[in-house]
Order: structure tokens, then sequence, then C-alpha cells
């Protein structure tokens, strides 16, 4: 007797030790990006448990790089500007802008839900008052802030201030790898990785895979098409196509995955796109021979192959004082120190270390060219502009590639899809992980619209499922145990420190609170605005939630993030 009631009493402590360690959670999104996070507050609006698994130090994903705007018809924003628009123009643009690819019923629940979520996301506090006009669009709808600053980086911090006031946990640094299923092939969880190499598992009733597209991933993007080997990307390095892959292995089809949009004018580094605009502008492309080697206006695809066939893979897109005072993109790019000049085309080619004699002699013909209207050499016959104003300017350019359109097939309720058209049960999809929405090429606008729409969609439909099984409560022993931020290991103190920036010094204070780097604020600097709103909103965090320098430079302001990185290191050491 006295040893069955050990025996009992042994048993349930096991029970309770087995319990205490399981993760739990109505609904786990996998991703961190826009779509992860609209689909999180949704579901916790709706009363589910919800846990969001982010790979990365960081929030964001290629959300946080997004420019242009939020496509949306039929808007209270366009009403008020007199713009006449409807959800049915819409389709028609983003059928046509998709060379007719697209699902349209997907097509037609985004158009029709846009101005909806609009309001929704006006709600959550984001400000989509500004209307402008996109390529591809019959009206005026891409919605983006007053001023008309980059939209990812005014959506992100509105999304993140709405997980945090909900008290949605986001784990940092967690990697899913698996999709746990029952014998009847349904979703039951999530397997991940922590920072520290273990495995770490999730129970739930639902799964939302909101990981984001495979740009950033060139073994992945160039098995589907292998013309892009060699290709760089403008995505975040999270961009690896984690979600196909996992999902691919429990049986989703994938639909388009050879549909993918590149660029042929990348900066390598900060991964700037140059726009087509700079070359219909008057510039031309040399290698570095200091020679053209195609008409600079050929299509994407041509030009790109071109420059990979030169032989560093790269060329130089080179314009004068001229195209540059016209544009005002190229005025940032030269403040974002990406751009090369030379009072001469000699002295140019001397800064870009080119054969000075052959580039010189390269301007000058291209300029007679312009003014006999005759390209003998590649036969350029639009975008015919001289280049004889000084200075003389470079950017190196490459291709890239930068959204890719294809992914798991879903349904209008985000439900991911087999090869026989049966759902997954318990497992939804949105964002750029999932195909079928923008078919063979995305509009400028529609990717935005595509992941509030579709990640809250996703959220609904998640709680709801979730909920009809009965609620679970919000369980993360596991997680947090092995999860938690990274632990500093610094002498406490505040540190003021003077950095050396790009345009000159930058004061910066540094907090360090039991062993932890509590805040980085910089007091002062001379940065270009506009960079350093992205280095204090993505670099700092990184810093803080990594404790640690070792995390990525913001694109576009790498000498600012080294100045940054130094200061705090030498206060550090
Ligand atoms: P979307 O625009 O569809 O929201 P994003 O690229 O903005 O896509 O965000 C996708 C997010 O998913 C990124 O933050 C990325 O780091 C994250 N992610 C990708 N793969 C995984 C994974 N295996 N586990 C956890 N997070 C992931």
């Amino acid at each position: 007797m006295k040893k069955m009631v050990v025996l009992a009493l042994a048993l349930a402590l096991v029970l309770a030790a087995a319990t205490a360690s399981a993760n739990q959670a109505d609904v786990v999104v996998i991703g961190a990006g826009g779509a992860g996070m609209a689909a999180a507050i949704q579901a916790a609006d709706d009363g589910a448990t919800v846990v969001v698994l982010e790979k990365m130090d960081y929030a964001g994903g290629n959300t946080v790089r997004s420019e242009g705007g939020m496509n949306a018809a039929g808007t209270v924003y366009q009403a008020a500007m007199g713009i006449e628009d409807s959800p049915e123009v819409m389709i028609e643009d983003t059928m046509v802008g998709g060379k007719n690819l697209s699902d349209p019923e997907l097509v037609r629940f985004m158009a029709e839900n846009s101005a909806a979520t609009v309001d929704w996301l006006t709600g959550l506090g984001m400000d989509l008052s500004e209307v402008a006009q996109g390529a591809g669009a019959t009206n005026a709808r891409m919605h983006r802030s007053a001023g008309g600053a980059k939209i990812g980086g005014v959506l992100t911090p509105v999304l993140m201030r709405n997980l945090e006031q909900r008290g949605i946990t986001i784990l940092y640094g967690v990697r899913a790898t698996k999709l746990d299923t029952d014998e009847s092939g349904a979703v039951t969880g999530v397997t991940a990785t922590d920072k520290t190499g273990t495995e770490v598992s999730f129970t739930c009733n639902s799964v939302v895979l909101a990981t984001g597209g495979f740009g950033a991933n060139e073994e992945q993007f160039a098995a589907y098409r292998s013309d892009l080997k060699g290709f760089s990307t403008t995505n975040h390095p999270g961009a690896t196509g984690d979600g196909i892959v996992m999902a691919q292995a429990i049986g989703a089809a994938l639909v388009d995955m050879d549909q993918i949009q590149t660029n042929p004018t990348v900066e390598p580094v900060t991964h700037i796109v140059l726009s087509e605009s700079v070359r219909g502008n008057g510039a031309i492309m040399v290698n570095v021979e200091g020679q053209r080697f195609v008409n600079e206006m050929l299509t994407r695809d041509v030009l790109s192959a071109a420059i990979l066939e030169q032989p560093e893979k790269y060329a130089y897109l080179i314009f004068d004082k001229r195209i540059m005072d016209k544009m005002e993109a190229l005025q940032q790019d030269y403040e974002m120190g990406i751009v090369t000049e030379g009072e001469t085309p000699a002295a140019l080619a001397q800064a870009l270390g080119i054969p000075e004699d052959v580039f010189a002699a390269q301007v000058e013909s291209w300029n007679q060219a312009v003014a006999s209207e005759n390209d003998a050499a590649f036969e350029r016959t639009t975008g015919l502009g001289t280049l004889s104003d000084g200075p003389w300017y470079a950017i190196q350019v490459s291709p890239a590639v930068h959204y890719t359109m294809g992914g798991v097939k879903i349904n209008t309720n985000t439900q991911v899809l087999r090869e026989d058209g049966s759902a997954i049960a318990n497992l939804y999809a949105a964002g750029e992980v999932t195909g079928g929405v923008h078919g063979g090429n995305r509009l400028g606008g529609n990717a935005v619209c595509d992941i509030m729409v579709f990640g809250r969609q996703a959220g609904m439909q998640a709680a709801a499922n979730a909920l009809a099984k009965g609620s679970l409560a919000l369980e993360l022993p596991q997680a947090q145990a092995q999860t938690q931020q990274a632990q500093g290991h610094y002498t406490d103190g505040v540190y003021q420190v003077e950095g050396a920036g790009r345009n000159g010094p930058m004061q910066v204070t540094v907090t360090v609170e039991g062993g932890n780097i509590t805040s980085i604020t910089v007091d002062s600097h001379s940065e270009t605005a506009m960079i350093f709103e992205a280095v204090e909103r993505d670099f700092i965090p990184a810093i803080i939630a990594a404790q640690s320098t070792q995390v990525d430079s913001v694109a576009g302001a790498t000498m600012s993030c080294d100045g940054l990185k130094n200061a705090i290191d030498s206060v550090l050491k």
C-alpha cells in the first residue's frame, strides 16, 4: 500500500515536471515580420493565447525595409482627396501587373479587404493618410504616412507597440525547424531551436506560418531559377525560405516558385536599388575595364545577365551633375556614402581604380553618340542624355533578387493546401511565404497590403480554429528558461563616450545595469537624420537584444553603425 502511494506520488511528480516543461499557446506564429505581427495582434484580440517565434534577434524581416506604401482601394483617405477607386479596378491592375498568373480569388480577397485593413491599422495608431500614385496602378492608392516616409520604418514599430500593449511574447533567436503533426497529418505544434542550439517544442491548436520569402537564400532561388545564380539580394538575412521547406515537408503544395522579382542595378553593400530612371536620364554602365558592354535600356533580365558576364560580375553606373541635380533619390544615395565622384572623367576613373584613358574616351564617345543620336556600339535609342557636366559620379551595381512571388498555396481563409486541394488542418500562412497573390510580378504597394490583409485573416482564422478546440493557457517555461534575452557581463555604470560618425563626432551614453546593457542613447550627432533614424530604430535595439555589438549594421548606414560600435566597444572593455 505504502509502495503504491510512493509510486503514485512519483508519477504525479513526473507528470507535473512534464507539464511544466511544455510550451503551449492557442496560436503559435512563426515569424515577427509584418504578416506575423498582424496575425498575432488579431488572434490576441479574438481571445486566443499567442506566442511569436522569431529566429533573428529583432523583429521586422523584409517588412521593415519596405518603402513605397500600402495599396488599398476605396479608403477614407482616397475619398478625402477626391480619388475615385474601387476594389474592382485594383483587382484588374493586380491581375495585369502579375501577368494574369495570380490566383483571382486571393487577389479579390486582398482588394476587397484593403480599405477595411487601412481602417484597422489606423485604429492601431498607424498614419496612412497620404495617398500616392504607384506604377501599374490606374488610380492613386498607395497609402503611407504624411510626409511620405518609407512605410516599413513606420509600420514595424506601430505593430511592435501593439504586441507589447497586448502582452504578446516574441521569443527572439528561436528558429522554427519543423511543423509537428499527428497521424492524420494535422499540425499539433512546432519544433524550434533556440539561441544556444537547444531544441524547444511548442504545443498549440493553430500555427500561423509567416516566415517571409526566400530572396536571401541563393541555393534555394537558384534551384528554381538557374539564371539567378550569382545574384545578390535586397532582402534581410533571415529571408531564407524556412517556412516553405517546413510546409513542403508535411505535404503543402507550392505555387509560382520560379516567379522571382529581380533588379539589375543594386548597390551590393547597402542593397540600395538604383531606379531605371537614372539610366532613363542618360546614365551609362561601364565594367572594370572602363567600357560600356550593353544597351543600358534593355529589360531587367537582359541587363542582369550582361552584368554577370563582366569580369568582376558588377558594373559602375555613371552619371553627371546634370542627372544628380535632377534626382533627389541620387542626392540621398550620395548622403549615404555610396557615390564615388571625380572632377573630371579621368579623376573619377582614378578614384574607381579603372583605366583612366579608356574611361574618359568612353564618356566622350557616349556624348558623341547622344549628339548624333546614333549609338553605333549598342544601338541604344532611349534615355539619350549627355554626361558632360562635372563632377562625374559612379555607383557600383550588380543584380539582386528583390521579391519572391511564389510560396505555399493558400485559400482565402489562409489555410495551407495540399496538391489535392485539401487543407492541412491547423496550419495557416500569410505574407511572402505564400504564393498566388502576386503571380508573375508584384506591383509596388501590394506587398504591404498582402501581408496586412492576409496576416490579419490568418490571425482571425487561427484563433477561431484554436478556440473551437478549447483554449490552452499560455505556458512558456521551457522557452523562457532557454530563450531569455542574452546576458551581458559588463561592469555596471553609466558611460559617456564620443564616437566618430560619418559626418562628425557623436556623443553616446551607454548604461549597464546588473551586467547588462540596458540603454544606449545618442545624445548628439551630425548624421543624416533619415539614416540615423534607422540606426536608432534597428541597430541599437539589436545590440541590446544581443548584449553585444556583433550585430548586422543597418543597410546604408554602415559608417554610422561602425562609429557607434567602436564607441560602445571602447566603454564595454
Ligand atoms: P512578411 O512580409 O511576409 O511578413 P518578413 O520578411 O517581413 O515577411 O518577416 C518574416 C519574418 O520571419 C522575419 O522576421 C524572419 O526572420 C522570420 N523567420 C523566417 N524564418 C523563420 C523561422 N524558421 N523561425 C522563426 N522566424 C523565422
